[in-house]
């Protein structure tokens, strides 16, 4: 018999209490998905995201996990540091006036396909068997291009210029760790596609004008983009807010700089953005 009351209560506990608040900036592991209109929307807040139950526990895992693989690096006599001794925080990147961000998993020495005292970035991640065996065979650059953005991103931002990616593969434990080297270019490719969604007063392109093209049905703003769906009224979507400096916001009908809490309330003269 399967304990149906069981599942269910975790399943409401896990999304009751998952985090539901927009993020402030645009992070660096979404920078190099195929369609900027879908990170423009998530940027403007277009429509909150909701997780599932499963969805939540898969995340937690790939969290979980990261120990695992620091673990692993120290037994084989790495040094990994998972903080950035001059904070003591997670090693952060940030550019475009503070709009733009995100956190490495780790960086670590002597990784033994370097060469002896090489600081190398590293990146952990849990893949399901499919798109394992993708990374397996294609490399990552071509099997996971954000995930690839993600590395050469922080390579450039840190001044790294090796980066070791590992892949595990949830069902069978199989580790798949590939050196990847830096190349600037592709950093500030990505870097400059970050401030055309952050300078973006508009929508940017759809990736595909059809509603059933395979990157759209896996979208959550499909229903905005393609459907007509009225997006959410915060400041994010008002034609009045714009990203200033410090990573802060101004209202320009009011000549304001809005709190995080300000800019999810909105007021009664929003206005929505054109073309959202
Ligand atoms: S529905 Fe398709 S075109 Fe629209 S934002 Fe999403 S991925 Fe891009
Ligand atoms: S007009 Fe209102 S909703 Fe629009 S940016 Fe200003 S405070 Fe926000």
């Amino acid at each position: 018999m399967i304990a149906r009351k069981t599942l269910d209560a975790i399943n409401a506990a896990l999304e009751a209490g998952q985090e539901r608040e927009h993020r402030s900036h645009l992070g660096a592991s979404i920078i190099g998905g195929p369609c900027l209109r879908e990170v423009w929307y998530k940027w403007r807040w277009a429509k909150k995201e909701f997780f599932k139950g499963r969805m939540l526990r898969l995340f937690d895992r790939g969290h979980r996990e990261e120990t695992r693989f620091v673990e692993w690096l120290r037994l084989i006599g790495c040094t990994v540091w998972e903080t950035d001794p001059d904070t003591g925080e997670q090693f952060r990147i940030s550019d475009h006036a503070g709009h733009f961000g995100g956190s490495c998993d780790a960086v670590a020495i002597g990784i033994p396909d370097l060469p002896p005292g090489v600081a190398a970035l590293c990146e952990f991640k849990t893949h399901s068997a499919k798109w394992f065996k993708k990374i397996l065979t294609d490399g990552l650059c071509s099997a996971h291009p954000k995930h690839f953005a993600q590395c050469q991103t922080y390579m450039l931002k840190l001044g790294l210029v090796w980066c070791v990616y590992f892949a595990i593969n949830k069902d069978t434990d199989e580790l798949h760790p590939e050196i990847i080297q830096a190349n600037p270019a592709d950093g500030a490719r990505h870097l400059a596609r970050a401030g055309e969604v952050i300078r973006s007063e508009t929508p940017p392109p759809r990736v595909s004008m059809k509603p059933s093209w395979y990157q759209c049905t896996f979208c959550h703003f499909r229903g905005i983009c393609h459907f007509g769906e009225a997006p959410e009224k915060n400041c994010r979507t008002c034609q009045h807010s714009k990203p200033i400096d410090a990573g802060q916001w101004l209202c320009s009908k009011y000549n304001y700089t809005l709190s995080k809490e300000e800019q999810l309330q909105g007021c009664t003269a929003h206005t929505f953005k054109p073309g959202i």
